[in-house]
């Protein structure tokens, strides 16, 4: 599919349709998650703020320049701070999100307000990043270290001036804006957190993921419930609609969803016969992934390994 592509500093906008556009972000900055702008007809939505209010500020910036206003809505789409941090970003909007999903927020807020009195921890690991990347001769290894430098860095920056906003509309299942062009749909669902939106634009049959999606990457599973998200990704490939934004990589259609459910899949059972057996965590790390995610697994071991320990924690309170 051939789409306009328009380049930002730290991310760009492909146009998914008339009025709707994917901002798809850049690794190693603030933006590193993706969001989106959606021209409701006489009012503009945006579907998450990255990380800090730099890139958010050139989100909104976007958000007037291709539907002719700021945004008025802001929909965030799960508690991570890489998708809400720029929400002081936007002064002419609402925001909003799951009741439960601000439950979790206010828990973020509290993390980085201790980060502001003492950022110390963030230097210290910055620092760390540094001394492993000198010692790392990997280059995966490496661009992902310099990465995680470059992000830390940035955030850093912009610590002092961070003021999280919380939202000031939430919701509980499922809430309908209705625009005088288009309408459009969010849902809540446990998955890739406990509370997850995801944004459905009917008539255009386009589904904005949050990290419910994660495509050509490894999903994060540190706070998931895998069933859950297994089972709304298996809803998700019934469907007729035909363009995904996932949180975390290009824009894709279902086969994208298939191949990450695959994914989670694979870990689960793998990890849920290791603990079994009685095996210890050190032997489920062992595995190496088959095709497609072998390459997954080498740019992110880290990744790889905290779905790891995640899975066997999970698996092992489970049994008690
Ligand atoms: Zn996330």
């Amino acid at each position: 599919m051939n789409r306009r592509r328009m380049d930002q500093r730290t991310f760009h906008l492909e146009e998914l349709a008339d009025g709707v556009f994917a901002a798809i972000g850049r690794r190693g900055t603030t933006s590193h998650s993706n969001a989106g702008i959606i021209d409701l007809g006489d009012r503009s939505l945006v579907i998450d703020t990255f990380s800090t209010p730099e890139p958010a500020t050139a989100l909104d910036a976007a958000c007037e320049e291709r539907t002719g206003r700021p945004a008025s809505f802001v929909v965030i789409t799960h508690g991570h701070s890489d998708h809400w941090g720029g929400n002081q970003a936007f002064p002419n909007a609402t925001v909003i999100a799951s009741t439960l999903m601000r439950a979790h927020m206010m828990d973020m807020v509290a993390w980085v307000r201790e980060l502001q009195v003492d950022p110390d921890p963030l230097r210290k690991e910055i620092a760390t990043s540094q001394e492993t990347l000198a010692h790392t001769p990997d280059m995966a290894e490496r661009t992902r270290l310099e990465e995680v430098i470059a992000h830390y860095l940035a955030l850093l920056r912009e610590l002092p001036t961070l003021k999280y906003r919380l939202p000031e509309v939430t919701f509980d299942a499922s809430l309908t804006l209705h625009g005088s062009r288009r309408t459009v749909e969010l849902h809540t669902v446990a998955g890739h957190t406990r509370s997850d939106v995801f944004v459905v634009l009917p008539a255009d049959g386009i589904v904005f993921c949050g990290d419910l999606g994660f495509f050509e990457t490894q999903p994060f599973m540190r706070d998931c419930d895998p069933a859950r998200w297994i089972a709304w990704l298996e809803e998700m490939e019934e469907t007729t609609y035909t363009a995904f934004v996932p949180g975390h990589g290009p824009v894709g259609t279902k086969k994208d969803l298939t191949r990450e459910r695959e994914y989670l899949e694979a870990l689960v059972a793998h990890v849920r016969q290791v603990a079994a057996r009685g095996e210890s965590v050190e032997s489920a790390l062992a595995l190496r992934l088959p095709p497609p995610f072998a390459a997954w697994q080498a740019a992110e071991s880290g990744r790889f390994e905290a779905n790891v320990r995640a899975l066997y924690e999970r698996l092992a309170v489970q049994k008690q």
